[in-house]
């Protein structure tokens, strides 16, 4: 059994067909899937679906591009991080893709939501988009606040994925390690631990080959996990195993 540790089932893109997609999950071989909020509006809508199906759980925070919007999300946090089927904070951190960003109050603000997961007991499910030094000064400078989590849809080197492990974290990995041109992520995986590594997928965005392009849906998670068993050339059935393992020591609440 997997567990799709990252996906946007609040997403628009599920709105004619959500329930199915998620009544189908377990004849997929998916135990169950964490539904990501990025902001207020789809945080409401992951724990409305968390507290619907028992096979959904809820990650909430708010995305680092909507920084701005943080004083009004602080307290929505506040209220919903003691609910059980919350298991983590996120998605938090830094994007510094994106012309006109402001990397002062971005850093506050991931700053603040690692505080509140610590509060909480929680792990924390970091996006970093072109911010990896970045990230690692603000986990380091809050290294007391940290109870691990995830990089999710880690794209690095072998070095950088080192530097986020020795802080605790595991690192996540979705449709882009089955990608032609994914040489880093193939190396990284190749080099890294199996009890660092975790499964997702993004959806709706960043589907897996044979799906590339499509919109992608938990289900694709398999095709995820083949593709790292091939690339590492291990036996599917223990890694499915080790990462399942991995999954229920990382988020807490999460059983199955
Ligand atoms: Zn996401």
């Amino acid at each position: 059994m997997i567990v799709d540790t990252h996906c946007h089932l609040a997403d628009d893109a599920f709105d004619a067909d959500r329930e199915r997609v998620i009544l189908s999950l377990a004849q997929n071989n998916v135990g169950a899937a964490f539904v990501v909020g990025t902001d207020l509006a789809e945080c409401k809508k992951a724990i409305e679906l968390a507290e619907k199906y028992e096979n959904i759980y809820a990650i909430l925070g708010l995305y680092p591009e909507y920084a701005e919007q943080y004083d009004q999300f602080e307290s929505f946090l506040e209220d919903n991080l003691s609910n059980p089927k919350v298991v983590a904070v996120g998605e938090i951190g830094l994007d510094f893709h994106t012309e006109g960003y402001n990397q002062k109050l971005q850093e506050e603000v991931f700053a603040k939501q690692i505080k509140l997961a610590y509060k909480y007991n929680l792990p924390i499910s970091i996006h970093t988009r072109d911010a990896f030094d970045r990230t690692l000064k603000v986990l380091k400078d809050n290294k007391q606040y940290l109870h691990g989590g995830v990089i999710h849809c880690f794209s690095g080197s072998p070095e950088i994925a080192e530097e986020f492990i020795k802080l605790g974290f595991k690192l996540g990995f979705g449709g882009v390690c089955t990608f032609k041109n994914a040489r880093k992520v193939v190396d990284t995986l190749k080099k890294i631990k199996p009890e660092d590594i975790l499964l997702e997928t993004d959806s709706p965005y960043l589907a897996p080959t044979p799906h590339r392009g499509e919109r992608n849906e938990p289900k694709y998670t398999n095709f995820v996990l083949d593709k790292i068993a091939e690339i590492r050339l291990e036996n599917k059935e223990i890694l499915e195993k080790q990462i399942l393992e991995n999954t229920k020591n990382t988020f807490k609440r999460f059983s199955i």
